[in-house]
């Protein structure tokens, strides 16, 4: 999709709709932005009440005359009540209706916020493109008898330079955010560690070096967690290392890294009641990061980024690893397996220890779709957050705010550690069904080193959704490249 901008109404070129925002001030409906030459025209409906601009409320017009035949009046709701989300919204709202009415160029104004005009413009946007997404690689008859149709060109109209350029980089996330979700949305069997691995490998150059350990080298390196989950699988693990130096003078490193699970049976203890059907998107903490380094380096951010993803997939067969048997970590630890459904933490453990032992973190963050504990507990509204570290926590509190790539913070008290005891192991990996996202949490904590600021993001509930909603058009939303691109922005 092509991005352009006109400072100058007058002077913008043609489309096939212009979007004209509208709030409700005090009891009136008025224009959000100053465009008079829709004055007359949108009073009409606006008199005869057709039209209260309600957030998301879209009233349809033609104009006999001018630059554009068609003028959608898009409702912002009350003025004291727009947020960055009810924009992201109402501006999703107008672009999935010139998808559906097929019209490829579409003039936007922005409401006229005062000081915050220029964030108010990136939400818009956002939403926008966020919409502007489909997953049709799959679909045969269906896309020949409607083919999907994509809006081709925004003009931001109204907007200077300055703006605009804010609003092509935050383009260029939205993109990475796509190439997340085009992860996530593929099929198991396409999307492999061996997939994923050569993903990260085209993105190579510049300030971005790859390196991928295969079953040979995870042997030779004692991944015995890593390898252990892999065992029932025909197709290799893969242990993705990305190193981005966007900051080389610097000694702060962020790392991130990334469960990549390609499907989750369960492993022997299989998953029952129809609950596998989604497990495709057990990668997506990897897609993730993949997302965010894509997008960190098309934006030359100055920072420096470890990513790890550790993938494997939890396959069931003769070679399946066993509950009651117990496997040798990367770190040494031995770990008992309980429950051969919790091996997200088995892979982040050996990933962890790895990060460790090669780098200096300082700070790491791991994202994870790990237990259906945190669905239950914070539904599809926000990612669970276990924190070591309160300013670290915060930090990334307040990027999920900004982003509404929402986080909220779970305790990581120390009697959860005790809930993992092993009578024949250092621990075990399953504590069971109570405050099951906390301990797994505690789990991976036992593999953070000298108490590095470190964060476990359990995104179980908001990577892959159960039904499609605003700006999300699939069920996999990208979560995590947004929320940490806004983190490492706000260092
Ligand atoms: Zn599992």
């Amino acid at each position: 999709m092509r991005l352009t901008f006109c400072e100058l109404p007058s002077k913008r070129k043609t489309a096939d709709v212009v979007i004209v925002p509208f709030w409700v001030e005090g009891v009136q409906v008025k224009m959000a932005c100053t465009a008079k030459e829709f004055s007359t025209l949108s009073s009409v409906p606006i008199k005869a009440k057709d039209f209260l601009a309600k957030a998301d409320e879209i009233a349809l017009l033609y104009k006999p005359s001018g630059k554009e035949k068609r003028v959608i009046l898009l409702g912002l709701g009350r003025k004291s009540e727009i947020t960055l989300e009810s924009l992201r919204r109402c501006y999703s709202s107008a672009v999935r209706f010139s998808r559906k009415k097929k019209w490829g160029v579409v003039s936007f104004f922005f409401p006229e916020m005062g000081k915050e005009s220029e964030e108010h413009v990136l939400a818009a946007m956002e939403g926008s493109i966020l919409s502007n997404y489909a997953y049709d690689q799959l679909k045969r008859e269906t896309v020949k008898l409607d083919p999907t149709f994509l809006v081709k060109e925004i003009q931001c109209v109204g907007i200077d330079e300055k703006i605009f350029a804010s609003c092509k980089k935050q383009a260029l996330v939205i993109e990475s955010v796509q190439f997340t979700r085009d992860l996530i949305n593929g099929n198991a069997d396409d999307v492999t560690a061996d997939v994923l691995a050569s993903h990260a490998k085209e993105m190579a150059g510049g300030a971005l070096k790859v390196k991928v350990l295969r079953k040979k080298e995870l042997e030779k390196e004692k991944m015995g967690l890593l390898l252990a989950v892999n065992q029932g699988a025909i197709k290799e693990p893969a242990l993705i290392v990305l190193e981005y130096f966007g900051d080389p003078k610097s000694k702060e490193i962020t790392a991130i890294v990334g469960k990549g699970i390609t499907y989750d049976t369960g492993g022997l203890n299989i998953k029952v009641g129809g609950s596998m059907d989604t497990m495709k998107c057990d990668m997506s903490g990897s897609a993730a990061v993949l997302g965010t380094i894509q997008a960190a380096k098309k934006l030359s951010l100055k920072c420096n980024i470890i990513g790890i993803i550790a993938s494997a997939e939890n396959a069931i067969g003769p070679g399946s690893y066993k509950p009651g048997d117990v496997y040798i970590s990367h770190s040494g630890k031995s770990v008992e397996i309980n429950d051969t459904d919790a091996e997200g933490r088995l892979v982040l453990a050996d990933a962890l220890s790895y990060l460790q032992t090669h780098y200096t973190p300082t700070r790491i963050i791991d994202l994870a779709t790990l237990t259906g504990g945190v669905v239950i507990a914070l539904g599809e509204e926000a990612s669970g957050l276990f924190c070591n570290n309160d300013t670290l926590a915060g930090k990334l509190v307040e990027a999920g705010e900004k982003t509404f790539e929402r986080v909220w913070r779970l305790p990581l008290y120390s009697e959860y550690k005790d809930g993992l005891k092993s009578s024949i192991a250092d621990m075990k990996n399953s504590g069971g069904r109570k405050a099951s996202p906390c301990k797994g949490a505690a789990f991976l904590q036992q593999f953070i080193k000298n108490q590095t600021p470190w964060a476990h993001l359990d995104i179980a509930g908001t990577a892959y959704l159960t039904e499609t909603r605003t700006y999300h058009p699939t069920l996999a939303t990208g979560v995590g490249v947004r929320l940490l691109i806004q983190f490492l922005e706000s260092l």
